[in-house]
């Protein structure tokens, strides 16, 4: 029975509701044949049988009702319940519980329900481990994303500080869309006030701010980094803003290219290059120019003046150069200060500025030197007018510090070609006839000749020759007496040196002094000079002789030295002299040179019993408040005084001015020079109180000296 009921199991309902279907049947034909019994020949039926049948029949329908009602129970109850199971688990699987599977009770469709359940809950169960995979794998790439994002984030903030830091703006052109991006950094460089994202739009702000040349030759190289004929984009330009002010901008960019190649995209960067570009300016000007007097200086005509000159060489045409250099701008930074000395050197520059033509050229090599450069010569003598031209400036006085100055200027001049093919020879030409300029005067200019050029190398013979002097005891000394004018009598003796060269034979000091101050051997040779006058003195005095004075010239070296105090003690010391026996002659240029110093020094030196004269007065800067100031005790007249003195001349009135300013200061006044009686007398009766010259002696060597001091009698009187 069991195994018949299982075996139903397995059966599909309709088959079973058919078994139940001809179960009934058969019961209802079994009734029908026991009925069929009990029906008699004659068809009759009797009464009992009859019920019988009746009740039969009712008892049948009533066992096929039960049965099918008891079947209907059993199997809706069945179906329900398996029913019930399977919809459970199907909600069980909607919600995603797929942890059980469903018991296939039954072979029939709900069984097979089951079945199916059981497989969707299979493949459901399939799917959802695939999709944990892939959500597994999602995760994981999200991971990796979240990784990427934040270096992206990193990267980008590192570039955008960066930008920042740099204090740069970005720009980005979508080809295809021609939307353009400018960040706000990009936008205020650009002083683009309301940003459009067009190109029509940008070209437009451009123009207002961009110069055209730059902007077409911007539009040109970004159409050629478009057809990738360019790498990329680098381009200083020069914006003027809208408050007139010239900015300078750096843009650069790069272009991105798609599959194909093309250009899709343009990035890049637009920096504010101004303070760069300034100090790049600036360090052009210095390089290129001189800082006092904004004119173009000596590393720039090394690189303009070559070019120049070769072009005209090719047209086969003549040039000058000018070498100028004013005449003793040292004395106006000495008496002045460097102020007023750079001021007078500005106020020359700018009219060497004006009075030049276009296609000339004016430098200022530094200090009081100035070239120029003219390709405007036909004959000589245009070198010349405009030499004059330049001289001619000086004619009027310059307004510096509040004072009236008047300069001069000496000027050399150099031919191209005759004078020198090439630059360097050019100059050195030029230089060497201007100061064959200032040896001849001052104030003037002139033309290069080849025997400058032997004077030079003489120069440098004679400079050579000089080195060696003091070793080869090539100098001596010689004395000229300073006369009393009223008693006739040697009150003081002028020590000289004198060269003899071998060669050269005897070089006078007027030549040598100025050469050995150049090159510093005036240092040794005065050295020499006040040892060998103070002991020469002593010697003299030791062999019984009248004391009188040594007058030892002093140079602008000599005095520029630390300990020269010191040193001229150091040596009264060792030689014996008394100091009132020792005289020191120095010339305005020492004074000028550093007034305050100088003042000091000859302070000293007074203090010391030293007596202090002032050599030259007239030729130099003569100016009365030095006079004044200075701790003087006496002052000698220049021998160019001298020289024209007679009654009714120029001279004369000057001397006895001297002579008469200088009393009212306190000064003794010393005229050298005086060759004759007249001039003697001229100055006896102007006052003066000592005379030298050749009137009375020459300068003569230390053992005819000595003759001239033990001589009793008065000089000529
Ligand atoms: P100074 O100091 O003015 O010397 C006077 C110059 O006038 C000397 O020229 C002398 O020989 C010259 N003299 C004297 N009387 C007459 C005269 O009647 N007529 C003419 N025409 N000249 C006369 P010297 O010896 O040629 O010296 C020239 C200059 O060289 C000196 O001018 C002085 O400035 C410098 N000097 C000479 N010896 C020394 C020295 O030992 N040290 C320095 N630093 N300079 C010296
Ligand atoms: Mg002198
Ligand atoms: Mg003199």
């Amino acid at each position: 029975m069991i195994k018949i009921i299982s075996r139903l199991k397995n059966i599909r309902l309709k088959s079973k509701l058919a078994i139940v279907f001809i179960l009934q049947i058969l019961i209802l034909f079994a009734l029908g044949i026991m009925a069929l019994r009990y029906i008699n020949q004659a068809g009759q039926i009797d009464k009992q049988v009859h019920s019988g049948i009746i009740l039969a029949m009712i008892c049948t329908i009533i066992i096929s009702i039960t049965i099918i009602v008891v079947s209907f129970v059993y199997f809706s109850r069945n179906i329900a319940k398996q029913l019930k199971k399977e919809i459970q688990f199907a909600e069980e699987l909607a919600c995603g519980n797929l942890q059980e599977y469903i018991e296939v009770q039954s072979n029939d469709e709900i069984g097979l329900l089951a079945k199916a359940l059981n497989k969707a809950a299979e493949n459901t169960l399939g799917l959802v481990q695939k999709v944990a995979d892939k959500e597994e794998e999602l995760r994981q790439q999200m991971e990796e994303l979240k990784i990427t994002e934040e270096k992206l984030r990193i990267s980008e903030e590192r570039h955008r500080l960066a930008l920042e830091g740099a204090n740069e703006g970005i720009w980005d052109v979508d080809i295809k869309t021609k939307h353009i991006y400018i960040s706000n950094r990009g936008q205020e460089i650009l002083e683009i006030r309301e940003y459009v994202d067009s190109d029509y739009f940008l070209i437009w702000e451009l123009k207002k701010i961009i110069d055209l040349q730059d902007l077409k030759e911007f539009i040109r190289t970004i159409r050629s980094l478009i057809k990738n004929t360019t790498p990329f984009y680098h381009k200083e330009m020069k914006i003027n803003t809208s408050n007139n002010q010239v900015k300078y901008i750096l843009i650069r960019g790069k272009n991105i290219w798609d599959s194909k190649g093309q250009t899709v995209r343009m990035v890049g960067s637009i920096s504010d290059i101004t303070e760069k570009k300034k100090t790049e300016e600036t360090i052009n000007f210095l390089a290129y120019y001189n800082a006092l007097t904004s004119l173009p200086n000596r590393v720039y005509i090394n690189r303009k003046l070559p070019e120049l000159i070769e072009r005209l060489g090719m047209k086969n045409r003549k040039g000058a150069v000018l070498f100028l250099d004013l005449d003793n701008f040292k004395t106006v930074n000495d008496t002045l200060g460097h102020d007023a000395g750079d001021e007078l050197l500005q106020k020359i520059a700018d009219i060497f500025r004006t009075c030049i033509k276009a296609n000339e050229l004016v430098c200022h090599l530094g200090g009081d030197e100035f070239i120029f450069f003219t390709p405007n010569i036909n004959k000589i003598d245009d070198a010349k007018e405009f030499a004059n031209r330049l001289l001619n400036k000086f004619n009027k006085s310059f307004k510096v510090k509040d004072q009236e100055l008047y300069v001069t200027a000496s000027i050399g001049i150099a031919i191209y070609p005759v004078d020198g093919w090439n630059l360097e020879t050019l100059l050195k030409n030029a230089d060497t006839a201007m100061y064959q300029s200032k040896g001849k005067g001052k104030n003037g200019y002139r033309l290069f000749t080849r025997e400058m050029n032997s004077k030079i190398s003489e120069r440098v013979t004679l400079q050579n020759n000089l080195r060696k002097a003091i070793e080869k005891n090539e100098f001596f000394i010689e004395y000229q007496p300073k006369i009393d004018i009223y008693t006739g009598r040697m009150e003081s003796m002028e020590a000289l040196i004198r060269w003899h060269n071998p060669n050269l034979g005897v070089v006078s000091p007027a030549r040598f002094i100025p050469l050995a101050e150049e090159t510093g051997l005036i240092i040794p040779i005065g050295e020499y000079v006040l040892e060998t006058a103070c002991r020469q003195n002593k010697l003299w005095q030791q062999a019984g002789n009248r004391p009188v004075r040594v007058a030892v010239n002093l140079s602008v070296s000599q005095f520029q030295q630390k300990n020269l105090v010191n040193y001229i003690e150091s040596i009264l010391k060792l030689t014996g002299l008394d100091p009132k026996w020792l005289e020191v002659e120095i010339t305005e240029s020492v004074v000028v040179n550093n007034f305050d110093r100088t003042i000091k020094i000859l302070g000293k030196l007074k203090d010391m019993g030293i007596m202090v004269s002032l050599d030259d007065f007239g030729t130099g800067y003569s100016s009365l408040n030095y006079l004044r100031m200075l701790p003087l005790n006496a002052l000698k007249i220049d021998k160019s005084f001298i020289k024209g003195l007679c009654s009714q001349s120029k001279e004369s009135l000057i001397a006895s001015s001297l002579i008469n300013l200088a009393h009212g200061i306190n000064l003794k006044v010393i005229a050298e020079g005086v060759e004759n009686a007249d001039q003697y007398n001229i100055l006896k009766r102007y006052g003066c109180d000592e005379v030298q010259g050749y009137y009375f002696s020459k300068p003569v060597s230390a053992n005819e000296f000595e003759l001239l001091l033990r001589k009793t009698k008065a000089f000529k009187l």
